[in-house]
């Protein structure tokens, strides 16, 4: 950064101190201000140490003083022992998503500062190299350590000892006698950097016109938006390292989204093929030492590609020239709780302020981004073929209807007839349920009681495996109670449904034979677990692999040609204006698994609905039609993209309370053109963790400034303490 583009805000007071607004990570209305030590100029994006009340905490230069403090009464910040700059982008980025999601800037900012030891000194390592001491008593051992070190490289004792094959005692005793000196290296090993020319690829010619426009757009550095719009298989991922290179030649940063933290260990090892090694990597799962080696080489521009989940979005890029959202339509991007903001929207914000390019990936985009494709806003980069020998797998559907199974099953004959087949030609199968546990409702078969949860509107679910049944919502759990808590019957409790367990158990029945694996978040604990899981199907050491939507995606099982979806029925119709989408994205994703490699897959969906316009559109592979369908729809309908909506979700442990806070609010509702306010409705799941839900929602036409409209309302209404506010604009989730 250069002297001209540091923005001076701060005003000197009478003692000669530069005063300046300081935004702390915490959600209050704005920063407050603060004086700087003496000679500490006020620049915007200085990260300083500020006290509020006892406590101490980092915050950020961020606005001219509002000046209302008196001098005298001014607290005085701390400077870092090393000053650290968060980009002027990012503290521009942090005041929109602010102001867009209507959350206070330092709730915000909190998640730009969350690796708070990012900020501490570097401590360095200690190393040796050869010094120019010759020992007194030379060995055949010391004399080893020597030739190891004349290299000139700094190693520490361990590495010494262990290169050398000799005890960490000899390699100390060359430190002692002179003939190996200390040195410092610093904290952390600099991290690698990828080769955009590592392999030549050679693309075929529709994803070689995708790469060369995303190319341009790297080259020209300006902000722009491309949907990369391809089948599953069609090479999306190959096509956008192109760019990913295009970069990379050009001296920038990269950042990578990916909608989940499984996605990401099988990615970094099919980007170290393409670029000589691994990426950074940004997610919750990583350790504090590694955040900080991670954050500190974005902000000094070492880290060249990023890896990461939505809060990757927040870090500190120094030179940014290229944004990639993959599977751009995965609800995983909405973060839902604390600050709550959609990552693939706030990612092209933050391009267009930091002036490069962005591109959003799916085999199945979102209906918003499909609109904007279409109508010219995004450029629309399709590709239409498989790459290689690779077909789309053919879809059948199986109606329930005709091909009963008994009660209590959910293999219908036709699906259990491919998968004998299957099996009986070595191939692997797929089973998809998108519900964990052994059954989704456990009822008493005398009473009809049903085992809910204590602190939710929701029903307990069975895990067999575990032997618990769970809350999904709250994580309660409990053993099945030894009689029904109503009518006092032993034994008498009832599955209902099926969770991938449930299927498990059937299809072990059926198949003796057959190696069955399940894979679901509650049985694979964390993405290392899940990633073994995943390995063992690649290499073919399991024939059914029976799962939620945590094998849908992205996964490449070459020998995996057909996948049964047991309720292709589930999501359908539960009133929110994106159910069918959803429906269609998981199912084309789940079924996209299905003959990636040289055997062509068959995708069986079972359904009551054969007719619903999601199967057709799957059956007869016409995603473009369907779409059409859904966006006349919407338009009809006034829903996004044609129109706007933000929620107002209400919640607290005094029932009464949030219900009455409801209804003022909706009182308080102003009027205003195009805007209509519906509610207060108790919230789907009425309780949630013992806390009571309401929601509202506001509909307006697409050119009302939703933000200035929830301002002005929410200024006129006192809520209580107990009662919890949040605001969800553009929600994607009505829970
Ligand atoms: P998508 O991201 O669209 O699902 P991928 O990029 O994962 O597709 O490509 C599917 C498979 O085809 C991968 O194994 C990939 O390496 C391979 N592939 C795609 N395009 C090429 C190409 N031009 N040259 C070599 N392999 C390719
Ligand atoms: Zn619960």
């Amino acid at each position: 950064m250069t002297d001209k583009e540091l923005k001076q805000i701060g005003k000197k007071d009478s003692r000669g101190r530069e005063i300046a607004g300081v935004l702390l990570p915490l959600p209050l209305k704005g920063p407050y201000d603060y004086a700087l030590p003496k000679g500490v100029e006020a620049v915007r994006g200085l990260i300083v140490v500020a006290s509020l009340g006892s406590r101490e905490m980092l915050g950020v230069v961020w606005c001219p003083p509002e000046g209302t403090v008196g001098d005298n009464r001014l607290k005085e910040v701390e400077e870092l022992e090393e000053a650290v700059l968060l980009p002027a982008g990012l503290c521009d980025f942090v005041d929109w998503v602010a102001s867009y999601t209507l959350n206070p800037p330092g709730s915000i900012l909190a998640m730009a500062l969350r690796t708070a030891s990012a900020f501490d000194p570097e401590t360095p390592r200690l190393a040796f190299v050869k010094g120019d001491t010759v020992p007194p008593r030379m060995t055949e051992a010391r004399a080893r350590v020597l030739e190891v070190a004349g290299d000139g490289l700094a190693r520490s004792v361990s590495s010494f000892a262990q290169e050398a094959n000799v005890t960490p005692a000899v390699v100390r005793g060359l430190i002692a006698s002179g003939a190996l000196v200390e040195t410092e290296l610093p904290e952390y090993r600099a991290l690698d950097i990828p080769d955009p020319d590592c392999v030549a690829v050679t693309l075929s010619d529709e994803q070689r016109a995708a790469a060369d426009s995303m190319i341009a757009d790297v080259r020209e550095g300006k902000f722009a938006t491309s949907l990369l719009d391809g089948i599953t298989g069609s090479g999306k991922t190959e096509t956008y390292f192109e760019a990913v290179a295009e970069a990379l030649r050009q001296d920038k940063q990269v950042l990578i989204m990916l909608p989940e933290i499984a996605l990401t260990i099988q990615f970094m090892e099919r980007f170290a093929e393409r670029f000589g090694c691994r990426p950074a990597e940004w997610h919750s799962d990583l350790s504090q030492k590694e955040r900080r080696r991670v954050w500190r080489s974005v902000a000094n521009g070492t880290a060249r590609v990023v890896v990461g989940a939505r809060s990757s979005l927040f870090l500190p890029f120094s030179d940014l020239g290229l944004i990639i959202v993959d599977e751009e339509h995965e609800q995983a991007y909405k973060q839902e709780d604390g600050a709550i903001y959609h990552a693939r929207d706030m990612a092209v914000v933050r391009a267009n302020i930091e002036k490069c390019p962005i591109i959003l990936s799916s085999a199945t985009p979102s209906l918003e981004s499909f609109v904007n494709a279409s109508t010219g806003r995004y450029k629309w980069l399709k590709l239409s073929r498989r790459h290689g020998v690779a077909e789309l797998p053919e879809i059948r559907l199986v109606d329930l209807r005709d091909s009963r199974v008994e009660a209590g099953t959910w293999l219908s004959e036709p699906l259990r007839e491919a998968l004998r087949n299957g099996f009986a030609s070595g191939e692997q199968a797929m089973l998809f349920l998108n519900r964990r546990g052994y059954a989704p409702l456990t009822l008493c078969g005398s009473c009809g009681h049903k085992l809910t949860c204590p602190n939710c509107t929701a029903w307990l679910v069975e895990h067999r495996y575990r032997r618990r049944l769970a809350c999904h919502h709250c994580g309660f759990e409990s053993t099945l109670p030894p009689e029904c808590p109503q009518c006092h019957e032993v034994g008498s409790f009832v599955a209902c449904g099926p969770g991938v367990e449930r299927v498990a158990e059937e299809a072990a029945s059926v198949f003796p034979e057959a190696r069955i694996a399940i894979a679901s978040s509650d049985i694979l604990h964390g993405p290392e677990e899940t990633q073994a899981a995943i390995r063992a199907m690649a290499k073919n050491e399991v024939d059914l692999l029976i799962g939620t939507q945590i094998i849908a995606k992205g996964h490449h099982f070459p020998q995996l040609t057909l996948v049964g979806i047991i309720d292709a029925d589930l999501g359908g119709s539960d009133g929110d204006v994106r159910a069918r989408e959803r429906t269609f994205q998981l199912l084309n994703q789940v079924s996209g698994r299905a003959g990636r490699a040289e055997k062509p897959g068959l995708v069986l969906m079972q359904t009551r609905n054969p007719k619903d316009p999601v199967m057709t559109a799957l059956v007869n592979v016409d995603r473009d039609s369907f779409y059409e369908q859904e966006r006349q729809y919407r338009e009809r309908a006034s829903a996004p993209p044609f129109g706007r909506l933000a929620a107002i979700i209400l919640s607290g442990g005094d029932g009464e309370a949030v219900r009455e806070t409801g209804k003022a609010l909706a009182r308080a509702a102003p009027n205003a053109k195009g805007v209509k306010v519906w509610g207060p409705t108790p919230a789907f799941y009425s309780l949630l963790r013992g806390q009571t839900r309401e929601r509202l929602l506001v509909q307006a036409e697409r050119s009302v400034d939703v933000q200035a409209y929830l301002r002005a309302w929410l200024a006129g209404v006192k809520i209580p303490g107990s009662v919890r506010l949040t605001v969800d604009v553009d929600p994607v989730s009505f829970f």
